[in-house]
């Protein structure tokens, strides 16, 4: 089966030692039973700390799955202080798991081909679309039957994803404009590609965007929202214990901003924040141009997981922006560092990495209804330019 990637996909390699947010902790790393049954034979590396008979003792079930037993540290028991990987040092790559060895790959196989990618859970990933931020994804609609429904579908997302790369737009604009017209096609009788080419027009979107500028959105409504969302996001992997030096001053904040016992006046710090944050516009286009290229349409997709999939990601990006914001807050508003931009996208987007149907159960217990108001969506991203 064909397999398509985007032009930075070759490009990467792993930094290993050098990593700053190494993908080896804080995860639930998962064994599949290949590799399971293998471990089962195979013994540990003398130098471990706790001594088990066998790799397969490393791990635990969950829900009927092999997960890699971390340490007390949160750290996966084969990384070594040197941030190398002993079972690799010991046996080679193919040793590894299949969650090991993919990570930051990621494949979606569809009928007619296979789309891969790369995920922007892995710094080394950011470092990529930071230098370079105009993607070049594959042309996948042009290898797809013609008039056919799911081919429509790729051509709604690249539609999605080409304004998505309008860098005269802000990323927020985008997003509301993206949002705005999935919602409308469920309504339309028949997806075709007339619609498409209508709704995706310079005139009609530049409509919608003149449109959304008349709007009055409340920046203290949207900063409260988004104070809320992120403790959300937060509480299972807090009370895991996970990402702690990461999570503990943001969430120490967020919850003096809930009591209303911060001492910094949001609206005016939000001004200055905001013009911080347009250094990084590029390389926020391209994490987006990625998310709605890698999780917009997933195999089995159609309209309607589209929408519920938009949402998750502009619920990810306001996590993402507001984190930074409370960051910036904590470092006393300094300039905005990359180091932060990219550990911020780097670990909420590990925080938000939900597998489908526990997106669906999250929307569902989080919200009033599983399918937003489009302006509940304008009102989390708020403050555009
Ligand atoms: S997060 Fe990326 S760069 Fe870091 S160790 Fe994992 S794969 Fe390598």
């Amino acid at each position: 089966m064909q397999i398509y990637a985007p032009d930075y996909y070759k490009k990467f390699t792993c930094i290993a030692d050098k990593c700053p947010i190494t993908c080896c902790q804080e995860w639930k790393i998962a064994v599949d039973n290949d590799t399971y049954n293998r471990w089962c034979h195979i013994q540990p590396p003398k130098d471990m700390e706790s001594h088990h008979a066998a790799l397969s003792e490393y791990t635990y079930d969950r829900d009927g799955q092999h997960i890699i037993t971390l340490t007390g540290h949160k750290k996966c028991p084969f990384l070594l202080e040197s941030k190398l990987c002993r079972l690799v040092l010991a046996h080679g790559d193919s040793i590894l798991s299949e969650t090991c060895s993919m990570f930051p790959r990621e494949n979606h196989d569809f009928s007619n081909h296979t789309e891969a990618s790369l995920m922007p859970g892995c710094p080394a990933v950011l470092d990529l679309w930071q230098t370079e931020p105009l993607i070049q994804f594959p042309n996948v609609v042009s290898q797809l039957p013609a008039d056919d429904i799911d081919t429509l579908l790729f051509e709604l997302r690249d539609q999605i994803i080409h304004l998505t790369q309008d860098i005269n737009q802000s990323p927020e604009l985008i997003l509301m404009e993206c949002f705005y017209i999935l919602s409308e096609f469920p309504e339309q009788e028949q997806l075709t590609k007339a619609l498409l080419d209508d709704y995706f027009s310079v005139e009609t979107v530049t409509e919608l965007s003149t449109a959304i500028h008349q709007m009055d959105f409340s920046l203290e409504d949207m900063l409260y929202e988004c104070n809320e969302l992120l403790q959300d996001l937060a509480v299972n992997y807090q009370k895991e214990g996970l990402y702690t030096h990461f999570l503990t001053p943001l969430l120490s904040l967020a919850s003096q901003i809930s009591a209303g016992t911060s001492d910094y006046d949001l609206i005016d710090c939000w001004k200055n924040f905001h013009d911080e944050l347009k250094k990084y516009e590029p390389l926020l286009h391209a994490f987006l141009a990625n998310e709605i290229y890698s999780d917009l349409l997933l195999p089995e997709g159609n309209l309607d997981s589209m929408i519920i999939h938009m949402q998750w990601i502009g619920m990810e990006y306001a996590a993402i922006r507001y984190g930074l914001f409370l960051s910036w807050l904590n470092s006393g508003q300094t300039s905005l560092a990359y180091e932060t931009v990219r550990e911020t996208i780097a670990i909420l987007t590990r925080m938000t990495g939900y597998e489908d149907d526990d997106i669906y159960e999250y929307l569902e217990n989080s919200f009033e209804s599983l399918y937003w108001e489009w302006g509940y969506f304008a009102m989390i991203l708020a403050n555009i330019r």
